[in-house]
């Protein structure tokens, strides 16, 4: 597929996981560069970008945190010398494992504010310093990256499907207000098979959820980034043109267990 060719992409958080199988994912499909956004982790982003570079396109590192607005400007504008901005991934995102959400003491004021900075006002301050470069593409597309937990209030905090059901809240609001011009759209996965588990659960929490993930979906499948990088893609690419404001489920069916999806 070469529905990437000649665009510009910026992925944040893309030195791991997910982002960094959508930066290498849209430089295999043809993009002409690819922005790679990371916070801490350089040598992983040093990775990210060899492996987009191999792929056949140009690769930026663009270091910053996004829930800092001045980085957020500076990250955008690591794409300034390329003139525009077709596909941005607002994709880093950070939790607080409290999976049992009756334990009220397990989360701080500070926790919900440092989830929200990251995972809210981050996609928002992205936007905003993207935009001009987004509004001089001719198809400018953007990706949040959410969770099945801001459908359904399940997954590792309270404050984390919290601030993914604002995500979602967010995408639609967006997409109203900055079409015509740029599009904006969520996935909302279940699990993925990424580092992300390993930041508060021990290996074999990770094993059990693996294991488990295959046993109750639908699909028997615990998802790996690339499953969940290519419906993202979708998003980024033309071939969701006349797409805007929607929020798509990618769980190999985790959430049929849960009904009605009144938040949807
Ligand atoms: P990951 O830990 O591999 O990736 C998250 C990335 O975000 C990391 O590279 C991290 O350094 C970066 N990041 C964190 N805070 C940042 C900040 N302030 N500024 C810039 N970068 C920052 O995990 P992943 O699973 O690839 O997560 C990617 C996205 O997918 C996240 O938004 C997460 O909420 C979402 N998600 C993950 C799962 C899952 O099961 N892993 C499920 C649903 C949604």
């Amino acid at each position: 597929m070469r529905d990437f060719d000649g665009k510009i992409v910026l992925v944040t958080g893309a030195s791991t996981g997910l982002g960094a199988a959508l930066a290498v994912g849209a430089a295999a499909r043809g993009a002409k560069a690819v922005i790679v956004n990371y916070a801490k982790s350089k040598a992983e982003a040093e990775a990210t970008a060899e492996a987009v570079r191999a792929a056949g396109a140009e690769a930026v590192l663009a270091q910053g945190d996004v829930s800092e607005n001045d980085d957020c400007i500076n990250i955008a504008e690591a794409a300034a010398k390329f003139g525009r901005i077709d596909a941005l991934a607002n994709n880093a995102g950070t939790t607080k494992q409290v999976p049992n959400h009756a334990n009220l003491d397990g989360l701080t004021r500070a926790d919900f504010e440092r989830i929200y900075a990251v995972n809210v006002i981050g996609p928002f301050q992205m936007i905003r310093a993207a935009r001009a470069l987004l509004e001089a593409s001719d198809r400018p597309s953007v990706l949040m990256v959410s969770s099945i937990a801001g459908v359904t209030g399940i997954g590792s905090s309270v404050a984390y499907a919290a601030s993914k059901g604002a995500l979602n809240t967010m995408t639609i609001d967006l997409a109203r207000a900055l079409a015509p011009k740029i599009r904006v759209n969520a996935i909302c996965p279940g699990f993925i098979d990424t580092p992300w588990h390993a930041k508060g659960l021990s290996a074999d929490q990770i094993e059990r959820m693996r294991e488990g993930t295959k046993a109750i979906t639908p699909l028997k499948a615990a998802s790996t980034a690339e499953d969940i990088a290519d419906a993202g893609l979708f998003f980024l690419s033309d071939a969701s043109r006349h797409v805007t404001g929607e929020t798509l489920l990618i769980d190999a069916g985790l959430h049929l267990g849960f009904s009605p999806l009144t938040q949807r």
